[in-house]
C-alpha cells in the first residue's frame, strides 16, 4: 500500500500493544531511511500512544466510578465525573515503573549532531563536519581532562592563598565554574581529610559552596560554552543526568531538543540544560521504541555500540562521553564529583524519605529496561538489498589513496613527535587500553561460560514448570544483555566469531584499535582521516570475507567517463549484511508500499519468512488513475530501450505526450527518466525542436541534477511555482535523490509520468558481476532480477504523488513494455488493482483528450 494509508500507525499500534501486554518482548527498533521519515514515524507513534493514554485514563475513571456506585455513596457526584471527558495527565510521569501503568512509553529517535546540537557556538559553523569537529573539541576526554586539570591547579592555588591570608579569596573562588572546586577541595586535601572529621566537614562545606557556584554557571549557559571552552550542555549531561529523572513520552527530534534544553533536575530542583544529542544516545538504551536510520543496524562500519551500549560502560562514564568509543575512552566522573553528587542525593533523600523507595523502584526499572531489542522494523524496505550491498562496498580512487598516504604520514609524524615529548604517557595509555580490551574479552568468555552452566542446570531441573524456566532464561539473557562486555560481543554481528575474539586486529564495528590510536594522539578532526578510514575498511573487508565480493578496477568510471582509475570492492551478496540482523533479533519485519514481488526478497536476503503478506488499500474513492501509454499518435511504440534512445520519433511522441499533459493537468507535474543520460538526450532534442518553449507557455520547467544543492533549489522553486498557481513540471531520474525521498503530495503532483522503464545500466561491470552471482548462488535469472528491480523503481517513482488518502493524481507509464504481463504483474497490487484493462495500451492521443 502507498504511503499515507496508515502502515506506520498500524505497525506502531500492534507492536506497542504487544509490548504493553508482554514487556519481556523487549525494545522495538524502527528503522527509516531519512530524518524526515524518522520524524513522521515518531509523530505517528506519539499519536498512537496519546490515544492509549487517554483510553487507559478513561478505563481508570470508569473503574473508580463503578467502585463508587458499588458503595452506594456519592452517586450524584459519580455521575458527574462519568460525564467528564477522559483527559491524559498534563504532566508525564518520570521514566520508571509508574509510567507503564499510565500507558506511557519512552520513544526517541537519533540523528546527527547537526540536527540535535544545542550549542549555538558550534552550530554557527553550519557544515555537518565542522559541527562534529566542534563538538569533539569540547567533549573529547583529553580536552576535558586538560581543562579539569587547569581548574584544579587554579583552585589549589586559590585555596593556598586563602589559607595563608584573608577571606577575600573565598569570594574569588566562588566565581569559578562547574563544581571543580569541590573536586579540588576533596583531592587536594587528601593528606588531612583521611582521618580528620573537621577536615571532612570543611571539605563538604567547600564542596557545597563550589556546587552552588557551579550551579549558577551551568544554568547560565549563554552561547553554550563554559568560560574555559567546554560545552556547558555536555557538562550538565555528564554531571547530572540519569534516565530515571527524565519524563516519559514520545519525542520527535525537535521535542527532544526542547525537552533537553528545558530539563529540570527533579531532586535538585534546578534547571540544567542538557545536550540533546548525547541525551538521545543515552535514552536509546532504555527506550521502549527507538527510531533509527538503517545504517545503525546494517552498516558494520557504523558503531552500533555507540548507540546501544550501556551507560555504565567504561567504569561509570556516561555513554558517548567520547563519540565512537564510549567503552574504551569514556570520561568518568571524578571521584570528588561523584562524592559530591552522591552527597547531594543523600541529603535530598533524607529530606524526602518517601522518594527513596520511589528512586529504588526507578533504578530497578532502568536495569530491567535495558534489555536489548527483539523486534526490528525496516520501513520502506524495498531497497534494503541495495542498502546492504552499499554498506559492505568500498570505492577508492587515486585521490583517496593519495590523501590516505598523507594521513598516514601526518599520523606517523605526530606519533614520533609525541613519543619524543611524552613517551612514558603514551606507553602507559596504550598498555591501559590493551589491558582493558583483554579484560573485556576475558569477562565476556567468563560470562558466556556462566550462562551456559546456568542453562544446563536449568534444563536438568525438570521439576520446574516450563513457563517458569523460560521466564528465568529470559531474565538471565536480559541480565547478560545489559553488561558492556556482552553488548560488545553482540555489537559485531558481521565478522566471524574467530575474528571478533582475536585480540588484534579490532573489528570494524568496534574500531577499538582505531580509537585506541586516536586517544593518545588526541585527534578530534576525524573527518580529515576519512581517506585512511576508507582504506582501512577496504583492507578489513578483504581480509574478513572470502566469498560474495568482487574487486573491480575501472580505469574509466561510468559516471564520469574520464580517466580516473577506480578500485572497487563490491559486495554482491546482500544477505551478508542482513544475516546478523536476522539472527540476532527475535522478529524482523520488512515493510514497504513497493515491496513487490514478495517472493524475491527472501531469496536475495537468504531467509525464510514466517509470514509474507500483501495488503490491499481500502480507499473511499479511486484517488489515482494508472495508465499505460504504449504508442504515439503515429503508432510508433514508446520505449526507452537502449537502441531507441536517439530515435526522434520516440522523442517526439514523448514530447507530444508531455505537452498535452501540461495543457490539461493543473499545478505540479513530475516526470521520471531511466537515467541522467536519457534525460539529457530528451531535453536537448526537445529544446532544439521548440518543444520546451511550448511547455514553458503552460508551466515552468525544473530539473534534477547530480548536485544536491542545485536540486534542492530547483525543488524549492518548483513548489513555489505550484503554490502561486503558475504550475510547473519537474524532470527527475529514477533511483535519484528525488525519486527516493521527495514527496509530491497535494497540488505538487497531480500527474506523474515515467518516460520508459528504469532498468539498470546493463553494461555496468558491477551489475554484471552481481547478476552472475545471483544466478549461481540463488538461481535468480538475470531478466527476473532486472525486471524486479526496474518495477520496484517504477512503483517508487509513481508513488511519490500519493502520500495520503486526500491526494489524487494520474500515473502514466509511458512505455509499450509495461503492457506486457511479465512486466505489469511485477508492479505492486495497489497499482495493478486500479489499472483498468482499457487503460493498458493507450496511445498519446487517446490518453489525453482535450475538451473543445
Ligand atoms: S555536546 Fe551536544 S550541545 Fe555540546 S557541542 Fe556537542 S552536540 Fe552540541
Amino acid at each position: 500500500m502507498p504511503t499515507g494509508t496508515g502502515k506506520t500507525a498500524a505497525m506502531m499500534s500492534i507492536l506497542t500493544s504487544m509490548q504493553f501486554a508482554d514487556p519481556s518482548m523487549g525494545r522495538i527498533i524502527y528503522c527509516t531511511r531519512t530524518v524526515a521519515e524518522m520524524e513522521k514515524a515518531l509523530l505517528e507513534l506519539k499519536m498512537v500512544i496519546d490515544y492509549r493514554i487517554k483510553e487507559i485514563e478513561k478505563e481508570k475513571q470508569q473503574q473508580q466510578q463503578q467502585q463508587q456506585q458499588g458503595q452506594q455513596q456519592g452517586q450524584q457526584q459519580g455521575q458527574q465525573q462519568l460525564q467528564q471527558q477522559p483527559r491524559a495527565p498534563t504532566e508525564a510521569p518520570l521514566l520508571g515503573k509508574k509510567m507503564r501503568d499510565a500507558g506511557y512509553i519512552l520513544g526517541v529517535g537519533l540523528s546527527a549532531r547537526r540536527s540535535l546540537c544545542a550549542n549555538s557556538a558550534v552550530l554557527r559553523s553550519g557544515e555537518r563536519e565542522k559541527i562534529d569537529e566542534g563538538c569533539r573539541k569540547r567533549t573529547a576526554p583529553w580536552v576535558r581532562q586538560d581543562v579539569l586539570d587547569r581548574r584544579h591547579a587554579r583552585h589549589t592555588f586559590s585555596c593556598s592563598s586563602s589559607n595563608g591570608s584573608s577571606s577575600s579569596s573565598n569570594g574569588s573562588s566562588s566565581s569559578s565554574s562547574n563544581g571543580v572546586e569541590g573536586e579540588g577541595a576533596a583531592n587536594g586535601t587528601s593528606t588531612t581529610a583521611a582521618d580528620s572529621s573537621a577536615a571532612t566537614s570543611a571539605e563538604a562545606a567547600a564542596a557545597q559552596a563550589a556546587a552552588a557556584a557551579a550551579a549558577t554557571d551551568i544554568e547560565d549557559i549563554g552561547t553554550g560554552d563554559t568560560p574555559d571552552g567546554l560545552c556547558a550542555f555536555y557538562e550538565n549531561f555528564d554531571e547530572y543526568f540519569a534516565p530515571q529523572h527524565f519524563p516519559a513520552g514520545v519525542y520527535t527530534l525537535e521535542e527532544l531538543k526542547a525537552a533537553a534544553v528545558r530539563w529540570r533536575h527533579p531532586l535538585l530542583q534546578r534547571s540544567l540544560p542538557l545536550c540533546p544529542y548525547f541525551l538521545a544516545r543515552r535514552l536509546l538504551q532504555v527506550a521502549n521504541v527507538v527510531v533509527l536510520n538503517y545504517q545503525y543496524l546494517i552498516d558494520p562500519k557504523v558503531s552500533e555500540a555507540a548507540v546501544f551500549g550501556p551507560s555504565g560502560a567504561g567504569g561509570g562514564g556516561p555513554l558517548g562521553s567520547y563519540p565512537g568509543g564510549p567503552h574504551l575512552v569514556g570520561f568518568s566522573r571524578t571521584a570528588a564529583q561523584e562524592r559530591l553528587y552522591q552527597r547531594n542525593q543523600k541529603q535530598q533523600q533524607q529530606q524526602q524519605p518517601d522518594q527513596q523507595q520511589q528512586q529504588q523502584q526507578q533504578d530497578d526499572w532502568i536495569a530491567a529496561a535495558d534489555i536489548g531489542a527483539s523486534v526490528v522494523v525496516f520501513d520502506e524496505a524495498h531497497n534494503i538489498d541495495n542498502v546492504c550491498i552499499e554498506a559492505l562496498s568500498v570505492h577508492l580512487n587515486k585521490n583517496t589513496l593519495d590523501q590516505a598516504i598523507k594521513n598516514l604520514t601526518e599520523l606517523s609524524e605526530d606519533i614520533k613527535r609525541r613519543k619524543a615529548q611524552d613517551s612514558e604517557r603514551l606507553r602507559a595509555e596504550y598498555q591501559q587500553l590493551l589491558q582493558g580490551m583483554q579484560l573485556q574479552q576475558q569477562r565476556r568468555r567468563e560470562q558466556q561460560l556462566q550462562l551456559q552452566e546456568q542453562q544446563q542446570q536449568q534444563s536438568q531441573d525438570s521439576s520446574q514448570p516450563q513457563q517458569q524456566q523460560q521466564q528465568q532464561q529470559s531474565q538471565q539473557l536480559q541480565r547478560v544483555t545489559v553488561t558492556p562486555e556482552t553488548f560488545q560481543a553482540l555489537a559485531n554481528p558481521v565478522l566471524p566469531s574467530d575474528v571478533v575474539e582475536e585480540a588484534t586486529p579490532g573489528s570494524i564495528r568496534r574500531a577499538e584499535h582505531f580509537v585506541a590510536l586516536m586517544r593518545p594522539l588526541e585527534v578530534t578532526d576525524l573527518e580529515k582521516l576519512l581517506p585512511l578510514t576508507l582504506v582501512a575498511d577496504f583492507c578489513t573487508l578483504v581480509g574478513t570475507y572470502w566469498d560474495g565480493f568482487i574487486v573491480i578496477v575501472d580505469p574509466y568510471p561510468e559516471a564520469s567517463g574520464l580517466h580516473d582509475p577506480l578500485l572497487q570492492l563490491c559486495c554482491l551478496d546482500a544477505s551478508l549484511a542482513m544475516q546478523p540482523v536476522l539472527q540476532r533479533f527475535k522478529s524482523v519485519i520488512l515493510t514497504s508500499g513497493t515491496i513487490s514481488p514478495l517472493e524475491l526478497y527472501p531469496k536475495i536476503l537468504s531467509f525464510v519468512p514466517l509470514i509474507a503478506e500483501s495488503f490491499p488499500v481500502s480507499m473511499e474513492r479511486a484517488c489515482f488513475c494508472p495508465m499505460i501509454v504504449a504508442r504515439g499518435a503515429d503508432q510508433v511504440p514508446l520505449t526507452s530501450k537502449f537502441e531507441y534512445r536517439h530515435d526522434v520519433s520516440v522523442l517526439r511522441n514523448y514530447a507530444n505526450l508531455l505537452l498535452d499533459l501540461c495543457k490539461s493537468v493543473p499545478d505540479g507535474l513530475v516526470c521520471f527518466f531511466p537515467s541522467y543520460a536519457y534525460m539529457e538526450t530528451a531535453m536537448s532534442y526537445w529544446y532544439e525542436n521548440g518543444f520546451l518553449a511550448q511547455v514553458l507557455e503552460h508551466k515552468l520547467v525544473f530539473l534534477e541534477t547530480k548536485d544536491v544543492v542545485t536540486t534542492t533549489l530547483a525543488l524549492y522553486n518548483f513548489k513555489k511555482a505550484c503554490d502561486c498557481g503558475r504550475g510547473a513540471v519537474f524532470f527527475s531520474v529514477a533511483r535519484g535523490k528525488v525519486a527516493e525521498g521527495v514527496d509530491f503530495d497535494r497540488h505538487f503532483g497531480r500527474c506523474v509520468v515515467l518516460f520508459g522503464i528504469p532498468f539498470q545500466y546493463a553494461l555496468s561491470r558491477v551489475l554484471k558481476a552481481r547478476l552472475d552471482f545471483l544466478r549461481e548462488r540463488y538461481q535468480i535469472q538475470e531478466s527476473e532480477f532486472l525486471t524486479f528491480d526496474a518495477m520496484r523503481q517504477a512503483a517508487q517513482c509513481v508513488g511519490r504523488v500519493i502520500r495520503s488518502k486526500r491526494d489524487f493524481a494520474l500515473m502514466i507509464f509511458a512505455d509499450a513494455r509495461f503492457s506486457r504481463v511479465d512486466k505489469r504483474s511485477k508492479l505492486p497490487p495497489w497499482i495493478t488493482r486500479y489499472l483498468d484493462p482499457t487503460n493498458m495500451a493507450l496511445n498519446t492521443e487517446t490518453a489525453v483528450r482535450h475538451k473543445p
